[in-house]
């Protein structure tokens, strides 16, 4: 049987050309080809580009595999993923929760591969992800053993592929709780009902490095299960959690058990709310944490998203004692890493407090940042240090 084919546009070739990994629709010039097949990508004058994931739905038509005129097969893909967990050994410690496999970022368009101990959790993002799914399964099996496989395919992006939103087993057994170890504590996940695949992976670095800080007394805003919170435990006096989801503060009060720390409370509210209450009954904090879900889902929520980050980091700003520390976060791709500190500068400026930047970090390495998709960087983490 014939490849199938996909020609692409100058303006296409082009943009391959600077790094990028997708093409739209709009620089398709013509398509033999079926939705989610591996397709050979050539420009207009017939030369060969590379070999490539096709979608006919979404607006990314073309998802690039390899530069190389290699054959990509299911030994390929072994590879892929081989070299993938080879690099999660030398950036990963203390922890058994990581992201072992970032889609392109790793070779591998659209598949995600999220380690709980000894069970995987995969998402297949688009038509030709969703179409191999069996294989991975198969690869992922044969090199790791799992106990179990669960696939979160509940991202609203795969409905822009015309992929169906569905939680299932698909491997082997998931328990309703996961214990697994994150910077040295025990935390459980549920991994078809929490959040994303059960937790927040890309945030276990900068947990991590905020223990270096912390002390005396600790807001932690947006707290989930606890990650923040029980992370900087040790080294403050009280930490205060606050998570909208009863689910999440529930959670959060098991994993506190689980550790033996008695130091943290966590309570279902608005951070938005508490944070106004400190500042209007006088309350102060050694350290605050914000890390608050995406304001900015789409272009269109910019301006609201600008709005939501500056009160919250104003409200932060306005109750840190002095020589006090903010950790403040967001995970919206759509807000850039200059755009935020802006806005994290203005508020500064509004709540008439000396900052300095102690570390600009961003996501945990296991989920690389592709030098030249800017897109892939998605977290920007400040520690900044109140001066007075
Ligand atoms: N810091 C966490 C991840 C936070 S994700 C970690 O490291 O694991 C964002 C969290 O904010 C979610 O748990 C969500 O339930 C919560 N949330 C969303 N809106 C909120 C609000 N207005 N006030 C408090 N929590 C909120």
């Amino acid at each position: 049987m014939a490849e199938s084919q996909v020609v692409i546009s100058q303006r296409g070739s082009e943009r391959l050309q600077s790094g990028h990994l997708w093409i739209y629709r709009s620089d398709i010039r013509r398509a033999d080809a079926r939705p989610g097949d591996l397709v050979r990508l050539t420009d207009d004058r017939g030369r060969f580009l590379g070999r490539a994931f096709y979608s006919d739905r979404s607006q990314i038509a073309i998802r690039l595999v390899t530069r190389d005129d290699v054959t990509v097969d299911r030994a390929y893909w072994t590879r892929c993923i081989q070299a993938a967990a080879e690099y999660r050994k030398r950036v990963v410690r203390d922890t058994d929760v990581y992201r072992l496999l970032f889609a392109g970022s790793d070779g591998v368009p659209s598949l995600i591969v999220d380690r709980y101990g000894d069970y995987l959790v995969i998402q297949t993002l688009s038509q030709a992800a969703e179409m191999r799914k069996g294989e991975f399964c198969e690869i992922l099996r044969e090199l790791f053993s799992p106990r179990g496989i669960a696939e979160r395919n509940d991202p609203k992006v795969r409905l822009l592929e015309g992929l169906d939103q569905r939680v299932s087993v698909l491997a082997g057994e998931i328990p309703q709780e996961v214990l697994a170890r994150e910077n040295g504590m025990l935390f459980a996940f549920d991994l078809l009902k929490g959040q994303k695949t059960g937790g927040f992976l890309d945030q276990r670095e900068n947990r991590g490095a905020a223990r270096i800080y912390a002390s005396g007394e600790v807001l932690d805003c947006f707290s989930y299960q606890g990650g923040f919170a029980l992370s900087v435990a040790n080294a403050a006096s009280h930490v205060e959690a606050i998570d909208l989801s009863p689910m999440a503060v529930e959670a959060g009060r098991r994993n506190k058990e689980r550790n033996g720390i008695s130091t943290v409370t966590f309570r279902e509210a608005n951070a938005f709310d508490v944070l106004k209450e400190c500042d209007e009954v006088g309350r102060r904090f050694d350290m605050i944490i914000l890390d608050p879900p995406a304001f900015a889902k789409n272009r269109e929520s910019i301006p609201a998203a600008r709005r939501g980050y500056k009160e919250i980091n104003l409200r932060a700003l306005k109750i840190l004692r002095s020589g006090g520390y903010l950790i403040t976060c967001s995970c919206s791709h759509h807000i850039s890493e200059p755009l935020f500190l802006q806005i994290v500068a203005e508020a500064a400026n509004d709540a008439r407090r000396t900052v300095v930047v102690v570390e600009r970090r961003t996501q945990s390495r296991d989920h690389p940042i592709m030098l030249t998709m800017p897109e892939t960087l998605y977290i920007k983490c400040f520690i900044l240090r109140v001066l007075d």
